[in-house]
């Protein structure tokens, strides 16, 4: 089957963007950029460290106190426009570069395309929370005036992670622009392709120099400089818990304020008067969907003991007809893990489950043909889970289920909170009530009811507990890249 061209831009060695121009990284190394499809090279990218940090936050700082300063609310938001225009018009090749990058398949990341739109167009009707647009005037006392507004934090690190770049780099890019703020982006070092040409395209939008930079490279390198530079004013990061443990740490010099949107081991809980015809593949993409390589992963699958075996057969079912493939073939659900790295830690979890758990279905790494060459896993479904066992503690960040008897919906709830994390959670049943207990008995930021991973970009989703702090889309993301500020003025 004929597969789609491989874009021009993907190829040579990616520059660095720093004020307004591609540069080369101060280390004059590079980074290979590799199709985890089938092991093969797509182009390099720069390796860049502290000192272009230090470039990149000078030209952000340089930006912020300069002509983007003067941008007013209603010009920020013709330029997220115009931005979103041109994301729009080029999503074809976009979509197909995150592809070849980090393997998802074109299914999925054509499927960004919409809800892409949508954000945008959120971000640009927010530009007014900065400034005096929204300011409050207060008449305090019969001499005394007090304006109270809220103003851009300054310069904003963004430190992403590799699994959804094309969608996770408008958490940074949608509110800086929204609020006058500046950003210096550093994308994971497997995939920054969808990155830089998305910034690429931005500054042929118009956006104007220095307003976002990307420095690309590694995270003990440019992450760690980035959360230590006394420059940068916010950092923004999603990631693990370990790596956000150490952004905490150098932040502290100048007090950074930080969001810190990680990791989880969420419950989707299946009760019996579910209607399973809805909730098996529900639940089955809530896990295998981005082959497992997704934060709010649905990965514990609580289901009640009177349906367990039925839903676990049904389950299994469903994991085989699953098609895994190179993502650019029609018809791919499911792509590779995104390198060797994850593939070893995926299989180590593989062969702890079918240990202490009953492996139901998969629970291999896919060799034969053309997958071989790539980062292949099946689709995995261990039964009769328990909530103290390793696979059912720890984030593995691969396409496997755990399903996890239980009782009574007390119990249910029990399992779900007993973890570290809190991130997100699912329930499924019928009955209204239940529902409104058991979403509200989640200790989560977000929690669906008979669906799995809707995110809307007005309402938003965070997480809580080691999951983190912070929260995505919605205004209150927004305003978390602004401050308030009171001037008070005596009249006489
Ligand atoms: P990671 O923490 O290893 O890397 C994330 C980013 O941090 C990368 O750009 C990396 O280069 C950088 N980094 C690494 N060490 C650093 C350091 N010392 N200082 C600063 N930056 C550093 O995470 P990962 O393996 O790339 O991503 C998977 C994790 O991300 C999972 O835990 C997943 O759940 C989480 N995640 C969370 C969300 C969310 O919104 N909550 C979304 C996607 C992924």
């Amino acid at each position: 089957m004929s597969q789609p061209t491989i874009p021009a831009f993907v190829q040579g060695t990616k520059q660095l963007l720093i004020g307004g121009q591609w540069v080369a990284s101060s280390t004059g190394q590079h980074i290979d950029a590799i199709n985890p499809a089938n092991g093969e090279l797509l182009c390099r990218i720069a390796q860049g460290n502290a000192q272009d940090v230090d470039r990149a936050v000078a030209a952000a700082r340089k930006a912020f106190e300069g002509p983007w300063s003067r941008f007013t609310a209603h010009e920020r938001r013709k330029l997220l426009l115009k931005v979103h225009d041109a994301i729009m018009d080029n999503f074809e090749e976009l979509a197909l570069i995150e592809t070849l990058d980090m393997g998802a398949p074109l299914a999925r990341t054509r499927g960004y395309k919409e809800w892409l739109s949508q954000l945008l167009q959120f971000y640009a009707s927010q530009t007014g929370l900065a400034g005096s647009v929204t300011g409050t005037p207060m008449s305090i006392a019969p001499n005394f005036m007090a304006l109270k507004h809220q103003v851009p934090v300054g310069v904003v690190g963004g430190i992403i992670p590799w699994n959804g770049p094309l969608m996770g780099l408008w958490w940074i890019y949608g509110p800086a622009l929204a609020t006058g703020c500046t950003a210096v982006l550093k994308p994971a070092e497997d995939a920054s392709l969808s990155s830089l040409r998305v910034s690429e395209l931005m500054m042929e939008a118009g956006v104007p120099e220095g307003v976002i930079n990307v420095v690309t490279g590694y995270g003990k390198d440019v992450g760690q400089a980035l959360s230590e530079h006394m420059g940068v004013d916010r950092v923004a990061f999603t990631g693990s818990v370990g790596t956000a443990q150490a952004i905490v740490r150098a932040s502290a010099g100048n007090l950074k304020r930080l969001q810190l949107e990680l990791g989880g081991k969420s419950p989707d809980i299946v009760l019996a008067d579910a209607d399973l015809d809805k909730a098996v593949p529900g639940a089955a993409m809530g896990v295998f969907s981005n082959t497992g390589q997704v934060c709010v992963a649905g990965t514990r699958i609580l289901v009640q003991r009177a349906i367990h075996d039925e839903f676990v057969q049904r389950l299994a079912a469903f994991a085989k007809t699953i098609k895994i493939g190179d993502g650019r073939e029609s018809g791919v659900q499911i792509g590779p893990l995104i390198s060797q790295r994850q593939l070893d830690r995926v299989m180590h979890y593989m062969d702890i489950g079918g240990k202490e758990a009953q492996l139901v279905h998969g629970g291999q790494r896919l060799t034969g043909g053309e997958l071989g060459k790539g980062f292949f896993v099946e689709p995995t479904v261990f039964a009769n889970v328990r909530n103290d066992m390793t696979i059912a503690r720890e984030e593995i960040f691969g396409p496997v289920a755990s399903v996890i008897p239980f009782d009574t919906v007390e119990d249910a709830l029990r399992l779900a909170n007993d973890t570290p994390y809190g991130l997100a959670g699912g329930v499924w049943t019928q009955n209204l009530g239940t529902a409104h207990k058991v979403s509200q008995g989640i200790r989560s930021g977000t929690v669906w009811v008979n669906c799995y991973g809707v995110i809307d970009p007005a309402t938003g989703f965070g997480g809580t507990k080691m999951s983190g702090y912070g929260w995505k889309g919605g205004k209150e993301h927004v305003e978390s890249f602004l401050y308030p500020k009171a001037t008070y003025f005596n009249l006489v």
